[in-house]
């Protein structure tokens, strides 16, 4: 093993699944990054906690980023709860940062005040820096819902990591981005366009913010019942000539 291969964030796809969709076996959004010891998991989408958990126990997790308050983005939280409350080894406890108000959406659902707080630390996500474990985080403000996020991930000396989360303009990533960074995009329109009452990204909008950053290698998810994947990986390469592919549930990669 290189030294750049040991220093490698390792991404494990659980979900890439958009809010509804026919593709059988999908799951709503959820991205495993891990280094060394340190595990974080992004977004925890419907469906999503089975994978996962059949990849690591959840109740070792060092964090939950959710990127915004839409359930397709976190409603296996409510499995992960209970799990940790009844599962193996209960009662322990899992460090979700989200935004503001998580909690109480999840404890409404269930008409429970404490439900969530018997086994998640809510903190509020922000824009800047956290650290987690080895991993540094970068927070940034994207233009979907309210209160919704991007993140970069990265260790020293190797290439980071930028999800999208939810994004309808795809500027708003360009500051978070480092050449040779690898980019999980979201693609939900795929070949697009986007709808005008819509927040999200299509090919060309991937394609053109992958080649003017330098990105060194495009993951896309998210992708919308209806579009096609070969069309919507065609017009993200009409733009963008690096290392390119649609993400699937079980897909593994090793960023070196
Ligand atoms: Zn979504
Ligand atoms: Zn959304």
């Amino acid at each position: 093993m290189s030294p750049d291969t040991a220093d490698a964030l390792r991404l494990d796809i659980i979900g890439a699944g958009p809010a509804f969709t026919d593709r059988s076996g999908a799951t709503g959004a959820a991205y495993l990054v891990r280094h060394g010891s340190t595990a974080i998991l992004l977004d925890l989408g419907q469906g999503s906690f089975p994978r996962l958990a059949g990849l690591l126990d959840p109740g070792t997790l060092d964090a939950v980023l959710i990127s915004h308050l839409h359930p397709d983005h976190f409603i296996d939280l409510v499995a992960l709860r209970h799990f940790l409350r009844w599962g193996p080894s209960a009662p322990r406890r899992v460090r979700v940062v989200a935004p503001a108000g998580l909690g109480e959406r999840i404890d409404a659902l269930h008409a429970e005040p404490a439900f969530s707080a018997a086994a998640l630390d809510f903190e509020e996500l922000q824009p800047g820096q956290l650290r987690i474990g080895s991993i540094a985080t970068e927070v940034a403000a994207v233009t979907h819902a309210a209160r919704s996020f991007g993140f970069r991930l990265s260790t020293p000396g190797v290439p980071g990591l930028v999800y999208t989360g939810d994004c309808g303009r795809a500027a708003d990533l360009d500051a978070l981005i480092r050449p040779g960074d690898v980019l999980l995009s979201e693609v939900s329109f795929g070949p697009g366009p986007v709808p005008a009452d819509a927040a999200h990204l299509d090919g060309p909008a991937v394609g053109s913010l992958a080649a003017r950053t330098g990105v060194g290698r495009v993951l896309l998810t998210h992708l919308l019942m209806g579009f096609d994947e070969d069309q919507t990986v065609a017009s993200v390469r009409a733009a963008y000539d690096g290392p390119l592919s649609l993400v699937h549930p079980g897909d593994a990669f090793t960023l070196d």
